[in-house]
């Protein structure tokens, strides 16, 4: 593969970081991760703009405006001839002898790298995702997108022990989110619901395209918690996130929602949101 780091591409055995990189000592950095179809980078504009706010809630500067990161992805996409997959963005604080706090001059580390990936067509999405729910261990800030994800590595862990596809998060007895993605059910009266964005949550960018779209899926938005129960008894159940887009959720915690079958409004959702994609790729 070839890779970015700090405004070079390289191969991937060639891309050297510092043992005092602050991402590495203290998980001081940020990451995004933007899936690829048809060559063509997928809700770019969104992954973009939250790029930049996570980066400024923890003050750490873009070492390149937005358009170059843009072009880098292309170019990445280009020259490992992706098709298919994701582009993976890590910023950092940067290296410096290991310290909490940080010099202010401190440049940077930015690294990008494509990984393949079969995103269109996997049998989940004809059988929908199973998910296994665990209690919510994060920070308060959950709406940075930090890379520091043990709670999430050891839920995801819990819920592949399980058989699941994915971890839904609980706290206070509602659903926050997946570890990786965005959760919402489907009420019999075609509410689509789905917690409004705070710092309970990472605000979804396929949340927020996908958002665009549900009048014309037939649904209207209830933005709130919700708790597993309500989930176990909805109509449908579904999970977002740049890897999956849109996907049905079919078994919660080895019981099934609904009649245990992905459901017809999430899979015109998906259809929707697929179209819509492909329109605005990149
Ligand atoms: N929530 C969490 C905790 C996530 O890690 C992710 C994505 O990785 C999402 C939600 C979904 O966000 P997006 O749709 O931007 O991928």
């Amino acid at each position: 593969r070839i890779v970015y780091l700090n405004g070079e591409f390289l191969p991937e055995s060639e891309a050297k970081l510092s043992i005092f990189d602050r991402g590495f000592l203290f998980g001081d950095g940020i990451y995004e991760v933007t899936s690829v179809i048809d060559g063509k980078l997928i809700d770019s504009d969104l992954h973009m703009a939250r790029l930049e706010r996570s980066a400024g809630e923890i003050d750490i500067p873009l070492p390149i405006t937005t358009q170059q990161v843009v072009e880098a992805e292309r170019r990445l996409i280009k020259e490992n001839n992706l098709t298919e997959g994701l582009i993976y963005l890590q910023l950092t604080r940067g290296a410096e002898d290991r310290n909490f706090l940080f010099s202010d001059d401190l440049a940077p580390t930015l690294v990008m790298f494509p990984q393949v990936k079969k995103l269109i067509g996997s049998p989940q999405e004809a059988i929908g995702l199973s998910v296994k729910s665990v209690p919510d261990q994060r920070w308060a800030r959950r709406d940075i997108k930090s890379v520091c994800l043990l709670p999430q590595v050891m839920a995801k862990r819990i819920a592949k022990a399980e058989g699941c596809d994915e971890a839904w998060m609980i706290e206070d007895g509602f659903v926050t989110e997946g570890a990786s993605s965005t959760a919402y059910i489907i009420s019999a009266d075609k509410k689509l619901i789905t917690r409004g964005n705070s710092n309970k949550t990472l605000p979804g960018c396929t949340r927020q395209a996908a958002l665009q779209l549900i009048e014309e899926a037939g649904l209207t938005l209830e933005e709130r918690p919700f708790t597993l129960q309500e989930a176990l008894d909805a109509q449908e159940a579904v999970l977002t996130s740049a890897g999956n887009f849109v996907m049905p959720v079919t078994k919660i915690d080895g019981k099934p929602v609904g009649d245990g079958k992905p459901g017809p409004l999430v899979k015109r959702l998906r259809e929707l949101y697929l179209e819509n994609a492909m329109r605005t790729a990149i």
